[in-house]
């Protein structure tokens, strides 16, 4: 994984911001996955192959989430993925402002009114 030098600076936050972007849209294609999985298992014979397959390909859509999201969604300067689950919660992994294991700035030009990316 490439590290950068300047730790977290703008640069940092920017490509942060590209990869998040690059992610979210992973993200709705498991998503989709996901539904159409469910769907194939909801609309199969219980115990049949079209229900397997749909079980199958709904399981992998979280599995899918997890490996994407450890391998692209990470902070540039410590390389860890951003993810505080306690306290600022959801919307903070989401876009987050700042790195929550070493602070880096993520998300550039933070303004108010300009929350809503
Ligand atoms: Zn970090």
């Amino acid at each position: 994984m490439a590290r950068y030098g300047a730790a977290g600076g703008a640069d940092g936050a920017e490509e942060f911001q590209r990869r998040r972007k690059a992610w979210l849209r992973h993200m709705v294609l498991f998503a989709v996955v996901i539904a159409l999985g469910a769907r194939l298992a909801a609309t199969s014979a219980a115990g049949g192959l079209g229900f397997t397959l749909g079980v199958l390909i709904a399981a992998s859509g979280p599995a899918l989430f997890v490996f994407v999201t450890s391998l692209t969604y990470r902070c540039l300067a410590c390389d860890r993925v951003p993810v505080a689950l306690s306290g600022a919660g959801w919307a903070a992994l989401l876009n987050p402002t700042a790195c929550p294991h070493c602070g880096a700035a993520l998300r550039r030009g933070k303004q108010p009114g300009e929350e809503t990316d």
